[in-house]
């Protein structure tokens, strides 16, 4: 039950049905009473001439008593049964000298009403409650322009007669609701359809998303304008997805690509030996330390897509130690320079002062290290590459400058994408596997530290590092 009411339609068919609702029951109750006071008024006013003319022909004598005349008491009489009440004629004494009833005759009345009358205000009422309607007049009497009331005329009359002629309308009127709500219903339905017709065309369209159709355009749907603000919000996010989905796609066949490589040289090599006969010894160890070498770099290609799997866990944990990072530099030049000193590439380092941080020593080691093998792979002869460490109250700074052989300004904002290589040869040739500078990047940031890279083509690289000296974590409470 409870899920129907949820419904979009049927909450606005009933909304409907309760608005209309009211205003045919209101009405219903103002004809009724309209029509009621109408039949009332009108009767109280017919009553009012009547006593009026009765009046007139009861003042005919000074005394009261000599104008009840036989004609005048039939007409009273009849008066009475016609309007279905009693009527009474009070003497200026107050004694009843008429009555319809014959009941009072002879008696006292004293009322508000009478002795009002006798001062000159007419009174008329309605109750609803005895449904009667009440007279009461005084009579005048004329001599010589002179005006004295002589007596009081007192009409009561009922109106429980309305009620059979309420009853006949009010059949009407009933019949008429009975129309109307009818007509209300019908209209409440097709509104609540009407109006949740947009709403549904939407849920048709996601659904038709959901099931995999292509062609849905979510932004195209003519809808209400609260609807079509969520409609483009939900279209960002479907887009999202999609180039989250094209990354991922891209990603996955630069893998199978990147992983390949390696593996088509070595099958290319292998087979060059299987087919040649009596081939040298020599030709033979060239070709394996060849072999040798693509499967060294297929392993570094695998070893560096599970760092970057492990870094890119939502959970990567930081092993945070207090580092003397002069030291950690010393540490990672003294592995390097082996490497530089083969091409002359002179490696400096230049320490501000003393600087102890809060680091994961062995993820940014990984990090400072692929930047300095960076700046000597890319390097020239005789280049050099220098580093520097500096630090203020908050930061510690390293700088890895070389005069190599630059980076192109368009490739520039690039090379810290996955698998991303300015020159695809040299970096195979070097052993690069295009993930060094996204790891790099990725552990700076697990640090809350930023990374910077300046180049000119031709000229050299300089690559700038920013990292908190106090590890806080971020985003927790
Ligand atoms: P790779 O494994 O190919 O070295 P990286 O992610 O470490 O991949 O670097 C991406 C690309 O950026 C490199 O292929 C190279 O073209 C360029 N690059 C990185 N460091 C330097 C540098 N110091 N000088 C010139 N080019 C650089």
């Amino acid at each position: 039950m409870k899920r129907v009411f949820d419904s979009l339609k049927s909450r606005i068919t009933l909304s409907m049905l309760l608005i209309s609702i009211l205003p045919v029951v209101l009405l219903h109750f103002i004809i009724v009473n309209s029509y009621e006071r109408n039949l009332i008024d009108r009767r109280t006013l017919e009553i009012h001439q009547r006593c009026n003319r009765i009046c007139t022909r009861l003042g005919g004598n000074a005394e009261i008593e000599d104008s009840l005349t036989s004609d005048i008491v039939e007409i009273l009489n009849w008066y009475s049964s016609a309007y279905g009440g009693r009527i009474l004629v009070v003497n200026s004494v107050f004694h009843i000298v008429y009555d319809s009833y014959n009941a009072d005759l002879g008696k006292q009345c004293i009322s508000d009403a009478v002795f009002k009358a006798f001062s000159g205000t007419e009174y008329s009422d309605y109750q609803s409650s005895t449904e009667f309607i009440s007279e009461v007049l005084p009579v005048y009497y004329t001599e010589e322009d002179e005006e004295e009331i002589t007596g009081v005329l007192l009409f009561s009359s009922t109106t429980s007669w309305i009620n059979d002629a309420l009853e006949t309308v009010e059949e009407e009127v009933l019949l008429i609701d009975a129309v109307l709500l009818v007509i209300l219903v019908l209209l409440s339905f097709y509104a609540g359809y009407l109006i949740s017709r947009p709403v549904r065309n939407v849920a048709y369209e996601v659904d038709r998303l959901n099931a995999g159709n292509t062609d849905v355009d979510l932004s195209a749907i003519h809808s209400y304008k609260e609807i079509n603000e969520i409609l483009e919000s939900s279209e960002q996010v479907v887009q999202k997805f999609q180039e989250l989905e094209k990354s991922q796609e891209e990603f996955v066949s630069n893998v199978s690509h990147e992983l390949r490589t390696p593996i088509t040289s070595v099958r290319v090599l292998a087979d060059s030996l299987i087919g040649q006969e009596n081939i040298e010894e020599e030709v033979y160890q060239d070709f394996l330390k060849d072999i040798s070498y693509e499967v060294d770099r297929e392993a570094r290609i695998i070893e560096d897509l599970l760092t970057m799997v492990r870094l890119g866990k939502e959970n990567t944990r930081l092993n945070i130690q207090t580092v003397n990072i002069n030291e950690l530099l010393l540490n990672i030049l003294k592995v390097i320079r082996p490497i530089a000193e083969e091409r002359n590439i002179e490696l400096t380092l230049e320490s501000f002062r003393q600087v102890t941080a809060d680091v994961d020593e062995i993820k940014l080691g990984q990090a400072i290290s692929n930047l300095i093998d960076n700046a000597v792979k890319y390097n020239r002869e005789d280049g050099y590459v220098r580093v520097s460490l500096d630090a203020d109250t908050e930061y510690f700074y390293i700088r890895i400058s070389d005069n190599g052989i630059g980076i192109p300004e368009d490739s520039l904002p690039h090379i810290f994408d996955r698998f991303y290589r300015v020159d695809k040869a040299r970096s195979r040739e070097t052993g690069g596997t295009g993930l060094g500078l996204f790891i790099t990047r990725s552990i700076i940031l697990l640090h809350y530290g930023v990374i910077k890279a300046e180049s000119t083509d031709g000229e050299g690289t300089a690559f700038t590092i920013r990292i908190p000296l106090r590890h806080v974590e971020q985003g927790g409470v």
